[in-house]
């Protein structure tokens, strides 16, 4: 099976290695750029993305992080993770960076501050069971504000006033989604990321 880290900064790790189990890959945590080394694909997690930024480069993450994405490693950022691997953010803190490799714009704490979390319908005609809607947590998320012609809209939500919010993108190897599929027991968006892991490594 693959090899998925997931950064292991901040944020919610556990649930994503336990949905990246049940998708069929052996998972391990990512610290340190010796242990970034070792995987075919990596999660970043849901957390706080200033946090996670500081921590990075606390931890000399950043540019091995950069370096990775850009070399083809599969990667699938949740929430915070979403923010760490958009090429464009709004509303981030002073200075804040990120790795980077998703060409697109996304707001942080874009659904308001009255809603902190919330549930919605999500359709991913993408994934399996193409015709039952995702049911997604958000929390204090990211919404995609806009996005490059390289970058295919994966999910929308669909159902009260954030209809038709751009929040779950692919763009080659990486993707991301602004809500939280490692909170509910339905692991789809991990299958979908665990087989894209095992394609590119079938390419190399
Ligand atoms: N609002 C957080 C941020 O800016 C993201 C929240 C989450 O990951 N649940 O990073």
């Amino acid at each position: 099976p693959p090899t998925i880290g997931v950064l292991a900064l901040q944020g919610d790790v556990r649930e994503h290695a336990r949905a990246l189990e049940a998708a069929g890959a052996a998972v391990t945590a990512v610290r340190r750029p010796h242990e970034l080394e070792r995987v075919d694909g990596l999660v970043i997690p849901g957390g706080e993305s200033t946090t996670m930024w500081r921590l990075a480069r606390t931890f000399e993450m950043l540019d091995p992080l950069r370096k990775r994405v850009e070399a083809g490693m599969p990667a699938y950022g949740s929430c915070a993770g979403m923010i760490m691997l958009a090429d464009r953010i709004r509303d981030g803190v002073r200075d804040q960076e990120t790795v980077g490799g998703l060409d697109m714009t996304v707001r942080r704490n874009a659904f308001g501050r009255q809603v902190d979390s919330f549930e919605a319908d999500v359709p991913l005609p993408a994934m399996d069971d193409p015709d039952v809607p995702f049911r997604a947590i958000f929390i204090r998320a990211p919404w995609v504000e806009a996005v490059g012609g390289g970058v295919e809209i994966l999910g929308r939500v669909d159902g009260g006033e954030a209809t038709g919010r751009i929040v779950a993108v692919r763009q080659g190897r990486l993707m991301a989604t602004a809500f939280h599929p490692e909170l509910t027991g339905d692991f789809r968006v991990h299958r979908y990321f665990a087989d894209l892991v095992r394609r590119a490594m079938e390419e190399e």
